[in-house]
């Protein structure tokens, strides 16, 4: 199976770094869910509210019309496929 995030187009690694997303949120009715790194789906929800998200932003073509996104991406594609962790915040909480 090779899996790719339709966000930043790395390969998705079962596992923790993996993680699924509602187009458009459960909160609205939303059922299609489509997999996604675990940053990545941080990303987007750090940037957009529910409501954006169901608005104007339901898919994943729209998302990537955003400059902060793409300046995401950018950045995410460096990093190794299993990386989910140290985003600035990371805090304390390690392991
Ligand atoms: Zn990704
Ligand atoms: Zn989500």
């Amino acid at each position: 199976m090779d899996e790719i995030c339709p966000l930043c187009g790395r390969e998705l690694i079962p596992g923790p770094s993996v993680d699924k997303h509602h187009l458009v949120p459960k909160s609205r009715k939303g059922k299609e869910t489509t997999l996604l790194h675990r940053v990545c789906h941080r990303k987007i929800h750090s940037l957009f509210t529910e409501k954006e998200l169901a608005g104007n932003l339901n898919t994943v073509e729209a998302l990537l019309e955003n400059e902060d996104i793409q300046n995401f991406v950018k950045w995410v594609r460096k990093k190794p496929p299993e990386f989910y962790d140290g985003t600035k915040t990371a805090r304390s909480k390690r392991r």
